[in-house]
């Protein structure tokens, strides 16, 4: 298809300093859990978006010196020549589609603790450092240490321009920069001329512009990322003070403004409090001070908002972290009319999560992020099918959807089998929650890309037994049923069954999928830690009920703080009037009344209460499988040569885990069985010590 015209503009180059950028598709920085560990994962990440027609590609945040660096955290580092030569793979990355590469070179001042270098962090005056209450106080730096800073922003500009970088930057963002914590009023108390005034706060940023564009001549762009505004009020950066000061001290120094806000909560907020495009009430005055390309992010996923972004003069370039991941290929599919097949960010974080666990990069959307390298995954493309087998898929949740979509893909002959009348198993209903829309993307972008497949049938309004799962003649047979609430409260703080919870008072989030009358006052008792038992909370607060959240540990849904909602989450609760409990666990279910008990000292007080939800544990709906499976001469009498759980209903777990298990069944179960080690490594070499 041709591109539509209206999207012409999001083709235009743009010019950045020295160089120009194809297009305005620019990859801003972020992390992905690989870092420093997985140069040859990162690459290959990288290198998924270059062929996507990204125009700039950019490292996460790149140490320049070990006086701060991030453990836990593997963030990329650039000290010596070795850090040198695993991120020229990023830069040959970014090169291999045409792209840019741009590199964020960031020193940390005192956002981390130097767990791992024992340096003592830095700071303009002393300060608690800011990583995870951790008993640190960075020292205040002297001017040689001020000389010290630029020399290695310098010199790591050099060597970054020396390994293929287009685009250097000197980081002014997160919380996590010593240029940032210079503007802060807060943690900078200097006296001297860093110290004070705006322009004295502001100067660090002006000399490390200076010295950056020195270092790489005409031989690369700089940029800067900026933090416009920290949204903590007048204890931290302001846009109306230091914001728009410095933008327009330096308004013409760097080659581009990346401008975003602080901290990382503020700047990934989840669709859960932040719609597309959140940003522009921060960012859209920049334009106005400089001349100079600017670029912003707002987990952009639609063509037409993009547009209107640039029509408008709010930015030049359209910044994307997490849109990029969920579909590298948002540029390729818009450029060839095909708008209608980006695989748009739900806005979960569930990326984020990976990062701040250090664990596997996993997108809920994008199966194959994370897997570029190790499996040998591909956004877009899929082995073809070996063999004519046909395929019967059960249960259409965000497993069996995303299993029949890439087998279809591969060409097998699918029919994918719901019990529901509409596609989307549990994300059919979360996307009615409060705060959970976008979930329904999930569903809605693979049930749109079944539709273009001829040898796929959804057949909804079904439900398949054991024997009609025999009788149905497929070859293989998927079975991807889904998990339910526990109504017993099993989970992990109660390891058996909460007495009473058989009443006909007490919920689990299963019940609200069909519109339960529910009796106030309300007690949710969150024994799960993500999002469930705070959107009940939500819910039902919104439909007019006093509402008890109790929890058995010290915080809201403390698995969020995974991914950066943790204290958004609470702050919506108190402020709708949500009363909160916890270390309170449940001791008694009885006539109109909860008896609650402290989870340390067993303390007891009991509550009136209509209703009780329990958002505790799921356990999977796994009986056909258990049927069938038990009968293994039924399964070779109907033909049937493989049967197989995925998602749920193997292992309740996460929205993106589910998909995941759909993609990689659909992709190995044909295949060589892998070796003991079922991807490739990413190992530390030891040629040297072994000589
Ligand atoms: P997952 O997250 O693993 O995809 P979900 O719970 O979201 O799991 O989806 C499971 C889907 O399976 C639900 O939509 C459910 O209605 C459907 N399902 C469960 N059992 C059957 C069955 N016997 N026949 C057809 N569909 C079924
Ligand atoms: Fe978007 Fe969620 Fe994927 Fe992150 S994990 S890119 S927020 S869909």
């Amino acid at each position: 298809m041709p591109r539509d015209p209206r999207h012409d503009i999001l083709f235009k180059p743009v010019q950045i300093g020295p160089k120009t950028a194809k297009n305005r598709f620019y990859q801003v920085p972020h992390c992905n859990a690989m870092g420093y560990m997985k140069p040859q994962g990162d690459a290959a990440h990288r290198s998924m978006k270059a062929e996507g027609g990204w125009a700039v590609i950019c490292t996460e945040a790149c140490s320049i010196h070990p006086s701060a660096e991030a453990a836990p955290y593997a963030e990329k580092r650039l000290w010596d020549e070795r850090d040198a030569r695993d991120l020229a793979l990023f830069a040959e990355a970014s090169h291999s589609g045409g792209a840019l590469a741009g590199i964020e070179l960031a020193h940390w001042g005192l956002a981390f603790s130097n767990r791992s270098s024992r340096a003592i962090p830095l700071s303009p005056s002393p300060h608690v450092t800011h990583y995870n209450w951790d008993p640190v106080v960075a020292r205040g730096m002297n001017k040689a240490d001020i000389k010290e800073v630029r020399r290695w922003q310098a010199d790591a500009a050099k060597r970054a321009v020396d390994i293929g970088f287009d685009i250097v930057y000197v980081y002014v963002a997160h919380g996590l920069s010593i240029a940032q914590h210079f503007l802060s009023p807060v943690v900078n108390r200097r006296t001297d001329e860093y110290g004070g005034s705006v322009e004295n706060r502001a100067r660090l940023i002006g000399e490390m512009l200076e010295d950056t564009k020195e270092a790489v001549g005409d031989r690369a762009a700089v940029a800067i990322r900026f933090a416009v505004e920290e949204v903590t009020g007048p204890t931290g950066i302001t846009m109306s003070e230091e914001g728009q000061a410095a933008v327009e001290m330096f308004a013409e120094l760097p080659d581009l403004w990346d401008v975003n806000v602080a901290d990382w909560q503020w700047d990934s907020g989840t669709a859960r409090f932040d719609q597309e495009g959140h940003q522009e009430q921060y960012v859209s005055w920049v334009k106005q001070k400089t001349s100079k390309p600017v670029v912003g992010v707002g987990r952009f996923t639609s063509p037409d908002t993009m547009v209107s972004q640039i029509e408008r003069g709010i930015l030049d370039f359209i910044g994307a972290a997490r849109p990029s991941i969920a579909d590298p290929f948002i540029p390729k599919k818009i450029d060839e009319g095909r708008s209608d097949d980006i695989r748009e960010c739900i806005g979960c974080n569930i990326c984020v999560a990976s990062e701040s666990m250090s664990g596997q990069f996993k997108c809920t959307q994008n199966p194959t992020a994370g897997e570029e390298f190790r499996r040998g995954w591909h956004s877009e493309e899929i082995e073809p099918k070996v063999s004519d087998n046909s395929v019967l898929v059960v249960g259409a949740g965000p497993a069996g959807l995303e299993c029949a979509r890439a087998l279809g893909a591969r060409g097998y002959s699918v029919h994918l089998v719901e019990a529901k009348d509409q596609c989307g198993g549990r994300v059919a209903f979360e996307s009615t929650l409060p705060g959970l829309a976008s979930y329904s993307r999930v569903a809605d972008y693979r049930v749109h890309q079944i539709g273009k497949l001829k040898n796929v049938e959804i057949h909804t309004g079904t439900t398949l037994a054991a024997q009609d799962i025999l009788d149905y003649g497929a070859e293989i047979v998927v079975l991807a049923t889904g998990a339910s609430w526990r109504r017993s409260g099993i989970s992990h703080s109660n390891l058996t069954a909460i007495p009473n919870t058989e009443r006909a008072n007490v919920y689990t989030p299963d019940d609200f999928k069909n519109g339960i009358t529910i009796k106030g006052p309300v007690v949710v008792f969150d024994d799960d830690h993500y999002y469930m038992g705070s959107v009940i909370a939500e819910k039902v607060r919104k439909e007019g009920h006093e509402v008890l959240f109790v929890t058995p540990l010290m915080e809201v849904a403390r698995w969020t703080e995974n991914t950066l909602e943790q204290d958004r989450i609470t702050e919506s609760l108190m402020s709708q009037g949500i009363e909160i409990l916890t270390y309170k666990n449940i001791a008694a279910i009885e006539d109109g009344e909860i008896e609650l008990a402290c989870v340390y000292t067993d303390k007891r007080e009991r509550h009136a209460c209509g209703s009780i939800v329990l958002a505790s544990s799921r356990t999977p709906d796994d009986e056909l499988y258990q049927e069938l499976a038990a009968s293994p001469d039924r399964l070779d009498a109907a033909g049937i040569k493989l049967l197989s759980v995925i998602g749920d209903a193997l292992s309740p777990s996460t929205v993106q885990a589910a998909v995941h298990a759909g993609h990689q069944f659909a992709r190995e179960f044909d295949g060589p069985i892998p070796n003991e080690v079922p991807y490739k490594l990413e190992r530390i070499d030891l040629s040297e010590a072994l000589q």
